[in-house]
């Protein structure tokens, strides 16, 4: 099938393939063309057994529901604690309709209908609360439908969201673990965006652009696992396509079913419409299959053919023991027997058996996000904040672009400063420390700069950051940095090598400026990048990436042998990247980044170092500020920085910033509200 052909043909493609099915009938029946009758069979997927997926047959079961209504959407609905039918349509707008399951006929009964013209369905819902979304046919505007449990989807108020920017050719809707409401809307031709459209936190509608979508030309169709978190596309003429549902994270794809000769699906795929946990139909022109996915929505595999009496297939959903099918062409819908008992015994097993998916943890959100980084790809990196001695409301964040240098910024999130560095990797900030004893006090920051293997130092004057100096290390690829000053007496830097080496230093003053004197050399077995160290105990924390958290001395003439105290495992997920330490009043912590999941781990930051709990950040709806993921460095302090901020600030590099799609940022966490959630 020509996409570009079809488009400049119709409005939809469900639209063309009537007309063309319509088309190829007449030939038919002019003609009597071989291959044009019925009993021709057509197999959407090539089983081991050979059995034909679609088999003519005169007696499909279709339903009372009336010809002439270009019915363009099918979904299973909520009515009454009764499961019905939902149909979108362009001449009678949404019908919900009752199935008497008992008959072999499919014996369907009008509940309601709301006016209007529509097309499109898809429909989800929570013990509270039911959506259904469509598109209004004329204009393409996405519809929403949201009522309470027990009140009636059709007198709800259909709320008509943000146009979008195109003529919506897929639309499907996708419920997280939190009950946060989504939708994809495909264009058809490899874009489009995906919205979030009801925010569960506050109970509300909200109507806001997470990112634009990149798909394959020719992608119609598609559909979300919410158990796996998988969206599957259908990419016509060639199969169907998982990609991560989850707003953040890594925009990255698998294929799941293919057309031959890439796979065993024989004909074009149509359509994708989730089922149950873990299971999707695929259905063709003329045949369907149920599809179990693996618990990454990464490869799927048949678990039963259907077999299906239909013209046109435009739309599938399961009910009980039927795959009810919208037949676009004898505009009505079909039903056909689905073995529910081999799928009931599928969802059962890849419950069982699939591995278990990544732990739901407290979510909150941040309150302020700094300006994207001026460079697209992994830019901005590690984190340190500057705490203003009077005025606390007036602190800074110092944030690092690997590619570029040092950025400062305010409270608010606006930038205050830029440095250019060079290839700045990590920063870490101690303030009011003396270098010897006789010496002034100061504020400095260092960065372990990878355009030349030095230790870049620079001075904060009232907040004014000043590169000072660039001492070389002989190392061959640094990594991360940070500093330990015990009674701000005197100050050591420790930088890392990516091949596990370290290097402690002394930072000294002397008439030509800050330098430095090698104390200490040390390593871990692996690549290392964070470590923090805690100037009240001397202890030193270093993240091993793919090992876990260690523990070591920080003090220049201690053993050079740590301790592992937190490994790699359920809670951390490789990478360990940044760790930070808070001390106040909400107790004693070390916080490290689990890179893997997108998630932060909390342990107490003494002996035994037992693990406190983790949680994530989400989407906030008010600042429309996105959560934090694949995260780098964070940086943390117990100081109470202001109405915001009451009991310390919590900076996180986030490695996809959404709300629209932009470069990297940091986002700042008001570590009240973390401790609040976990307390929940
Ligand atoms: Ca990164
Ligand atoms: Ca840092
Ligand atoms: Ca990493
Ligand atoms: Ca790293
Ligand atoms: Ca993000
Ligand atoms: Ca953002």
């Amino acid at each position: 099938m020509n996409h570009q052909h079809n488009k400049t043909h119709s409005t939809t493609t469900t639209k063309n393939l009537v007309r063309r099915s319509t088309s190829i009938a007449l030939i038919c029946a002019i003609t009597g063309l071989l291959g044009c009758n019925s009993t021709s069979q057509k197999t959407l997927y090539d089983t081991t057994d050979n059995q034909p997926l679609y088999a003519q047959s005169a007696s499909a079961p279709s339903s009372n529901i009336k010809a002439g209504n270009k019915l363009s959407g099918l979904a299973v609905v909520t009515h009454k604690g009764r499961q019905v039918m939902a149909i979108a349509s362009e001449k009678t707008g949404i019908t919900l309709a009752a199935i008497n399951s008992d008959s072999q006929a499919l014996n369907t009964q009008v509940i309601s209908q709301l006016k209007g013209s529509y097309e499109l369905l898809d429909s989800r819902q929570t013990s509270q609360r039911q959506w259904l979304i469509t598109a209004d046919a004329q204009t393409g505007q996405p519809v929403i439908f949201s009522a309470t449990q027990d009140s009636d989807l059709i007198s709800a108020t259909a709320t008509a969201l943000r146009e979008t920017r195109f003529q919506t050719d897929a639309l499907c809707l996708y419920l997280d673990k939190q009950n946060n409401l989504f939708a994809f809307m495909l264009d058809g031709y490899g874009g489009g965006e995906m919205r979030w459209l009801w925010d569960a936190r506050k109970d509300s509608l909200v109507d806001i652009t997470v990112k634009q979508l990149s798909l394959p030309p020719g992608s119609e169709s598609c559909a979300v696992d919410d158990a796996s978190a998988a969206l599957l596309v259908a990419e016509e003429e060639f199969g169907v396509w998982q990609y991560p549902a989850e707003p953040e994270g890594a925009w990255q794809r698998h294929l799941v079913a293919a057309v031959k000769p890439w796979g065993k699906v024989q004909a074009s795929p149509i359509g994708v419409k989730a089922i149950a946990p873990y299971h999707f139909a695929l259905f063709s022109e003329q045949g369907a299959a149920v599809y179990r996915l693996n618990n990454k929505g990464t490869h799927a595999e048949v678990v039963t053919p259907v077999k299906l009496n239909a013209q046109e297939i435009a739309d599938v959903a399961w009910l009980n023991d039927k795959l009810l099918v919208l037949d676009e062409a004898a505009d009505t819908i079909v039903s056909a027997p689905l073995a529910a008992k081999k799928i009931e015994k599928s969802i059962a097993t890849a419950k069982q058996q699939l591995a278990p998916l990544p732990a739901v943890y407290p979510t909150v959100t941040a309150k302020a996000q700094t300006p994207a980084m001026q460079r697209r790809g992994d830019a901005a990196d590690d984190p340190a904040i500057w705490v203003h001695p009077i005025h606390p409301e007036k602190s800074l964040v110092l944030g690092t672009n690997k590619k570029w240098g040092l950025f400062v910024y305010d409270l608010q999130g606006n930038e205050t400063q830029a440095i250019a560095t060079g290839h700045i990797n990590n920063v870490d900030i101690r303030q009011g420390v003396r270098l010897a004893p006789n010496k002034k006090a100061q504020d400095i920051a260092i960065a372990s700069n990878r355009s030349d293997n030095t230790l870049t130092v620079y001075t904060l004057n009232n907040g004014h950051v000043k590169q000072v100096a660039n001492i070389a290390t002989g190392l061959n690829d640094v990594y991360g940095v940070c500093l330990y000053a015990p009674n701000k007496q005197a100050l050591y830097a420790f930088i890392n090598d990516k091949d596990g080496r370290f290097k402690q230093y002394q930072l000294i003053e002397n008439t030509a400026g800050i330098d430095a004197n090698l104390v200490r050399e040390f390593h871990l077995d692996s690549q290392p990048e964070a470590c923090v160290a805690n100037d009240a105990t001397g202890e030193l924390f270093i993240g091993e990436e793919d090992a876990g958290v260690w523990l070591f001395d920080a003090n220049p003439t201690a053993s050079i042998s740590g301790r592992l105290i937190a490994a790699v495992g359920d809670v951390l997920v490789a990478d360990v990247e940044g760790l930070g330490l808070i001390n106040n009043a909400l107790g004693n912590y070390l916080v490290v980044s689990s890179q893997g999941d997108n998630s932060y781990a909390i342990y107490q930051a003494e002996a035994p170092y037992n693990y406190v709990g983790s949680f994530r950040v989400g989407l906030n709806s008010d600042n429309q500020i996105d959560g934090t993921s694949e995260t780098d460095g964070i940086a943390i302090t117990g100081a109470a920085l202001g109405e915001h901020y009451p009991q310390g600030l919590l900076v996180i590099q986030d490695g996809f910033n959404l709300m629209p799609s932009q470069p990297q940022n940091f986002k700042y966490v008001s570590w009240q509200d973390v401790i609040n959630e976990l307390a929940k």
